[in-house]
């Protein structure tokens, strides 16, 4: 059988806009579920990672690794999905499987390096990988998760990596009703994490940069909003257990570890293109950690979105057509966004 011929928006170098391109898919294997892509949701990765923002970026490239799909096709020796059923697929499709990071669901650390959903080279089939702008995905099953029954579907796209990536660190630094928790950026990230940190129970305050956030931020359930950019606001905060960092450029992060509580923890989830200093003091003082997070493993991204169902959460969405793309990105680059861009890609 032939490759398939699939529509994408795709971009041929860091400066150049987004088009509708064709690309092409492989042939169904044995392990594969074919989707019909429906929604993606834009994160501020793929924006990153099309400007090349982070060095590595391998074009034409197609984004997208937040994919709420339906299966129209299914390998002869899959087993989990059949036709019809409303699936996702976040960053990872592919991983060793055998390392002991992939056995304990932990593909995200796999030690012989994962296959990102897009501008990744498939180690399997040859080329570099397509993202989710696009109609349709051929992804093996064991990188397919279930959309429960009763989530909004573009809605729910962004539970596959906003909602994952805070997740994942919210519940394994215990996240409950006796933390402190604050969330740095109200963006696709940080409005997923009041959500959820929230659900977990924690009493959650928000620093944003944008004072006109400050309501949806308490809308959303936040307990307490404190603009960042106001010393007196920063000064008057009270200490944090956890603040989860999700800021996508330089900034200064002293500030925030200032406000951790002894024994605190700051997590980094953004990615700023350049390294933030710190100063040794500061964690010094109050048995500080500084951390990090990547997404999520396949198993846990299933939880989140078992979570986000039980507790009736999904995304804050402006659902656009491809064709305005490229001033969803320019209007991301700023942060103008509430709270996540998705692209109804049966518009294309
Ligand atoms: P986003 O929607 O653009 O949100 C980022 C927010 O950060 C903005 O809305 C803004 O919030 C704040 N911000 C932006 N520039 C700032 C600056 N110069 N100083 C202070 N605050 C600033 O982005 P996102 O999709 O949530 O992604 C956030 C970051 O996480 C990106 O770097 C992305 O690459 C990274 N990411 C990491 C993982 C992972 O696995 N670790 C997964 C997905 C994404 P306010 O207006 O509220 O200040
Ligand atoms: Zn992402």
């Amino acid at each position: 059988m032939a490759n398939k011929p699939v529509k994408a928006l795709s971009t041929i170098a860091a400066t150049e806009p987004l088009k509708v391109v064709n690309i092409e898919r492989r042939t169904l294997t044995d392990k594969d579920i074919e989707i019909e892509i429906l929604y993606c949701g834009i994160c501020h990765s793929d924006l990153h990672v099309a400007q090349n923002d982070w060095g590595g970026s391998h074009y034409p490239l197609v984004p997208g690794h937040e994919i709420v799909g339906k299966v129209i096709g299914v390998g002869n020796s899959t087993t989990k999905f059949k036709i019809n059923d409303i699936v996702g697929v976040g960053c990872i499709v592919d991983s060793c499987q055998h390392c002991t990071y992939c056995q304990q669901g932990h593909e995200q650390f796999c030690e012989e390096g994962w296959t990102v959903v897009f501008n990744s080279k498939d180690k399997k089939h040859g080329g570099f990988t397509y993202g989710g702008f696009s109609t349709n995905i051929i992804v093996n099953e064991d990188y397919v998760v279930h959309i429960p029954a009763g989530l909004n579907l573009p809605n729910a796209a962004p539970i596959l990596c906003a909602g994952i990536t805070v997740y994942s660190p919210l519940k394994h630094w215990k996240v409950d009703a006796n933390k402190t928790v604050g969330i740095i950026g109200m963006g696709g990230l940080g409005h997923m994490a009041i959500k959820i940190a929230k659900a977990m129970g924690a009493y959650v305050t928000v620093f944003t940069t944008t004072p006109t956030k400050a309501n949806d931020a308490l809308q959303l359930g936040a307990d307490k909003v404190i603009i960042s950019t106001n010393e007196q606001e920063m000064k008057h905060c009270t200490k944090q257990d956890i603040i989860l960092n999700t800021v996508s450029a330089k900034h200064n992060i002293n500030e925030y570890i200032n406000l951790l509580n002894v024994d605190g923890t700051i997590i980094m989830v953004g990615i700023p293109a350049q390294p933030l200093e710190i100063g040794a003091y500061n964690v010094i003082k109050g048995r500080k950690s500084f951390s990090g997070s990547n997404i999520g493993g396949i198993a846990e991204t299933q939880e989140v979105l078992n979570f986000c169902a039980k507790h009736n959460i999904t995304a804050d969405i402006e659902l656009i057509n491809p064709d305005y793309i490229n001033t969803a990105f320019e209007r991301l680059s700023k942060g103008d966004v509430k709270y996540r861009f998705v692209l109804d890609m049966q518009k294309i």
